[in-house]
C-alpha cells in the first residue's frame, strides 16, 4: 500500500473500486446462502433466520442482485456490521451485505485531502488507516464498531465530533427504482443521530463515501471528558508539549476500552437510547431536586441530558430483565447475558422487555421520554 499512489485500502483488497457495473455472467446463486442465522452478523448476537443472505463483494454485483431479488418479490435489507440492528428472530428478506472495499484520492492539497471510500471498508480500520497516513478529522470517531456505508445512516458522533463535520458526499443506489444518486452534504439531512437514509429507512444502499480531511496534527478536538487529560499523558511520554490528533485517538480507544463493553466478549448494540433534549427550565428544574444531572447545551434554549445518568440514577445500572440488562459500568448500553451457546437465544421480545421497564422508570421519575437508538427491524424489514 502506497501512499502515492490513487487507490488504497485499509486492507489489501483494492480491485473493486474501479470495478464495471456489468450484468453479463451474473448469478445471484453464487452470492448468497439461503435460510441464513443473521447470530453471527449482528454485534447484539440476536438469533434472526432470514429467506437469504447475498454478500455483495463487487458494488457492480448491486444492481443484477437487486433486479433479481424484484423478480423473486421479496423484501430487501441491507446488513453491514449489524452494531445498530435489532433483528426479529424471523426475516423474511433479501439481506444484502456489502463487503466491497476501496479508498481513492480525489484531490489532494497541501493542506487538505478529499478520499472517496468504499461502503464495506471497517470504520474503525478507516480511522486508523487516515491518521496513520497524516490525514486528520476521523480521530474522535475511533473504536465505532460497524462498515463505512452506514456511518452517514445515523450521522455517527462521539467525543464532540459527526460524521457531518467531515463527510463530503455520498453515492448511493436507489432500491425501489433501481437508480444511483449522489448526495452533497446538505442533501443528507444531517441532525443528531439522523439523516435522510434514517428517515427513508429501506430505500437506499449507500456505496461510497467522501471525506475530506486535514493535514495539521495539532488543530484537534479534545474538550469532551478525560480526553485532554490522557491525551496530554502521551504527548508528554513522548517528550511533546502539545497532544497530536494521533494522542486524541489514543486516548479515545483507551477510554472507550475501559467504558464500553466489547461485544464480541458481551454481545451490545452501543448506546441503546438517544441522550434526550429538553428545554432550558425543564433542565433548570431537574437540577434544583438532583443538582448532579448532567446535561449540555444545545443551542441557546435547550439541554442535551446524559441519557446514561437518568437510568444510573433510576438505580437500573446491571439491571433490566434477564438475559437483557444494563451494563455494569455503563448504563446506557444493554447487554445480551445470554450463553453464547445456548439452545434459547435472546430475542427481540427480550430487549423490548428490558427497553419498556426502563423508558416506564425514566418517564415516572424524571417525566423525560427515551428514545431508542438503534434500528427495530420487523419480519417483513419494515422499520
Ligand atoms: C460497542 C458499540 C459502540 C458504539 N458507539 C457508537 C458511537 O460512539 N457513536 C455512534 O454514532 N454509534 C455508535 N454505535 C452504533 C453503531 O456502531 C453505528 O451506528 C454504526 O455506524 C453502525 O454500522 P453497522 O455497519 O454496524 O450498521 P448496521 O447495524 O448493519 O446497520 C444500521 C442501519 O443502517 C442501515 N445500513 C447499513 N449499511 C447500509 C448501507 N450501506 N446503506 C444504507 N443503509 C445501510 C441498516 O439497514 C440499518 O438500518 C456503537 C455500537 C456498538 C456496538
Amino acid at each position: 500500500m502506497s501512499p502515492s499512489s490513487q487507490i488504497h485500502s485499509t486492507q489489501a483488497n483494492t480491485a473493486n473500486l474501479s470495478a464495471q457495473r456489468t450484468t453479463e455472467g451474473f448469478a445471484l446463486n453464487n452470492l448468497t446462502t439461503v435460510a441464513a442465522d443473521l447470530i453471527e452478523y449482528n454485534t447484539m448476537r440476536l438469533s434472526c433466520q432470514t429467506d437469504r443472505l447475498i454478500t455483495l463483494n463487487l458494488e457492480s454485483d448491486i444492481e443484477p442482485a437487486v433486479a433479481e431479488i424484484d423478480r423473486l418479490g421479496t423484501p430487501i435489507f441491507v446488513l453491514s456490521g449489524g452494531s445498530n440492528v435489532i433483528l426479529p428472530e424471523i426475516l423474511h428478506a433479501s439481506v444484502l451485505h456489502p463487503t466491497y472495499k476501496g479508498i481513492e484520492i480525489l484531490a489532494e492539497g497541501t493542506d487538505s485531502i478529499t478520499i472517496e471510500v468504499m461502503g464495506g471498508e471497517n470504520w474503525h480500520e478507516l480511522v486508523v488507516y487516515t491518521v496513520n497516513q497524516g490525514w486528520y478529522g476521523l480521530e474522535n470517531l475511533a473504536l465505532i464498531p460497524g462498515l463505512v456505508g452506514a456511518s452517514p445512516v445515523q450521522n455517527i458522533g462521539a467525543y464532540g465530533v459527526q460524521l457531518e463535520d467531515y463527510m463530503t458526499h455520498v453515492k448511493a443506489f436507489h432500491l425501489p427504482t433501481q437508480t444511483w444518486h449522489e448526495f452533497n452534504k446538505s442533501d443528507c439531512q444531517f441532525n443528531y443521530r439522523d439523516s435522510i437514509f434514517k428517515q427513508q429507512a429501506g430505500q437506499w444502499l449507500i456505496t461510497r463515501v467522501g471525506f475530506k480531511l486535514h493535514k495539521d496534527a495539532l488543530k484537534v478536538t479534545a474538550n469532551y471528558g478525560d480526553v485532554s487529560t490522557l491525551a496530554m499523558t502521551k504527548a508528554e511520554a513522548d517528550s511533546r508539549s502539545e497532544i497530536t490528533a494521533k494522542d486524541v485517538m489514543q486516548a479515545i480507544i483507551e477510554i472507550r476500552q475501559s467504558k464500553l463493553p466489547d461485544p464480541k466478549k458481551l454481545p451490545n448494540c452501543g448506546s441503546f437510547f438517544k441522550n434526550p433534549i429538553i428545554a432550558n427550565n425543564r433542565f433548570a428544574a431537574l437540577s434544583a431536586e438532583y443538582p448532579n444531572i448532567v446535561g449540555y447545551p444545545v443551542g441557546d434554549e435547550q439541554t442535551k441530558v446524559a441519557a446514561g445518568w437518568l437510568i444510573d440514577n433510576a438505580g437500573l445500572k446491571g439491571k433490566g430483565i434477564a438475559p437483557i440488562l444494563t451494563h455494569d459500568k455503563q448504563a446506557l448500553v444493554l447487554v445480551n447475558h445470554s450463553a453464547a451457546d445456548s439452545n434459547t437465544p435472546a430475542s427481540q421480545h427480550d430487549i423490548l422487555a428490558t427497553q419498556q421497564l426502563i423508558q416506564q422508570t425514566i418517564q415516572d421519575q424524571f417525566g423525560i421520554a427515551l428514545e431508542r437508538e438503534p434500528v427495530w427491524v420487523n419480519n417483513e424489514a419494515h422499520y
